[in-house]
């Protein structure tokens, strides 16, 4: 497991709230994390580290572009998957309510008229901005279709590949969807080899491109035909259709009118070979915006929200007990992957010949503090896991 640490640039709301940066990167891997609280005066804690240090296998600050961080952690997978080895890409981190953190968030309703709090825009740490991007700066999905599709050109000769792509999210441990999210709740199936698919999923594939005519959709819907061509001239299309699917997640209000992803949402590519005498070989990629990492019992919601918090709290503890549980290979352990509907989506992408990449999202902000504590806490323990095998 390659564990990647990126900091987003300060936002607008927390400067106007008087937040200052408390997170910076030190070097190549090190993070180190001020404690804002902590009155740099005290001189009977002066002996006392004001600061934490935290080391990755690689880190980002807010100067880094999306090329960077695509190059650093992603970019050396898509030759595996081509040639038939799975990968996973995760984003990690709080999805920040940006009126959940803070002060003046007591959840305690006296009843009495509520005091007026300043509006502030939900503070993502950065986990879709990353996976997805914006139109002028594409993140991970859109550069690792495109390179997947330039190596497929390159390949040359008696190979044929065939690549198909759906795109779903898991809320409340139920699976949705979101290229059609009226298909409702689905269901996982394990096929004859073992593989765990998600039935009825809608899957988009390229058509062969001397097929596609001027007017002809780009992608068709189902099943894939024949001889397909990917091409990195589908991409805009391709992006269009994430942006789409990701507009479908579940984003429901917590508090004070702000929303957060309660829901993972997990693209998956799939890449067929078919090489003369050699067989069929498939290599799957998956890239996920998990849901945010932040505690329960920080929210300020109970009843439906609180379940929630439970829900992606399985997920993401079923997801770090299998990491650890593979990490530790010198034990033929038992691993549990039906702790969770994304545990099990998983199986064949955690273990084996399979490469994970987890990316860690945090905030720099002074106000921020608790979560990124706990997630750089969260994300270097995963790391330190491997470097002890
Ligand atoms: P999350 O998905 O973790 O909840 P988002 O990706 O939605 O968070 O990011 C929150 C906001 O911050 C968005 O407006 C996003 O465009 C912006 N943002 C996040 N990371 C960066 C970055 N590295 N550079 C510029 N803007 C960023
Ligand atoms: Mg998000």
């Amino acid at each position: 497991l390659q564990v990647a640490l990126r900091i987003r640039p300060m936002s607008a709301a927390e400067l106007a709230k008087g937040a200052r940066p408390i997170a910076h990167r030190v070097d190549e891997q090190v993070v180190v994390l001020q404690d804002p609280m902590e009155d740099p005066n005290d001189v009977l804690r002066a002996s006392c580290s004001r600061e934490k240090s935290y080391v990755f296998n690689v880190a980002f600050d807010s100067t880094a572009t999306q090329e960077t961080v695509y190059h650093a952690t992603t970019r050396g997978l898509i030759t595996g998957v081509i040639s038939g080895y799975n990968a996973t890409i995760f984003a990690y981190g709080p999805t920040g309510e940006g009126c959940g953190a803070g002060e003046g968030t007591s959840s305690v309703d006296m009843g009495g008229p509520s005091p007026k709090r300043a509006p502030s825009s939900p503070l993502g740490c950065g986990k879709t901005y990353t996976m997805l991007g914006t139109d002028n700066e594409p993140g991970i999905c859109t550069r690792a279709l495109g390179d997947l599709f330039q190596a497929i050109k390159d390949t040359s000769g008696d190979t044929e590949y065939e690549v198909s792509m759906s795109y779903l999210e898991i809320y409340n441990e139920m699976i949705r969807d979101l290229l059609n999210p009226s298909l409702g709740c689905l269901q996982l199936r394990e096929d004859a080899s073992g593989t765990v698919q998600v039935a009825g999923i809608t899957e988009v594939s390229a058509i062969n491109a001397e097929e596609v005519s001027q007017q002809a959709p780009v992608w068709h819907w189902g099943r894939s035909g024949e001889s397909l061509l990917p091409s990195t001239a589908y991409l805009p299309q391709v992006m269009q259709l994430l942006a789409q699917g990701n507009r479908q997640r579940t984003q429901e209000p917590t508090a004070a009118n702000c929303t957060s992803s309660r829901s993972h949402a997990v693209l998956q590519v799939t890449v067929c070979q078919r090489c003369q005498g050699r067989g069929l070989r498939r290599g799957r990629l998956f890239m996920i915006d998990l849901a945010g990492s932040e505690r329960a019992a920080q929210t300020q919601n109970r009843g439906q929200r609180m379940k929630e918090g439970a829900h992606i709290n399985r997920s993401l503890l079923a997801l770090g007990n299998c990491i650890k549980a593979l990490s530790n290979q010198a034990s033929t352990k038992y691993i549990n992957y039906r702790d969770s509907k994304l545990t099990r989506l998983l199986k064949d992408s955690l273990g084996g010949n399979s490469r994970t990449v987890m990316i860690a999202h945090i905030s720099p902000a002074s106000t921020a503090f608790e979560e990124s504590r706990n997630t750089l806490t969260y994300a270097h323990r995963a790391k330190s896991i491997r470097t002890t095998v």
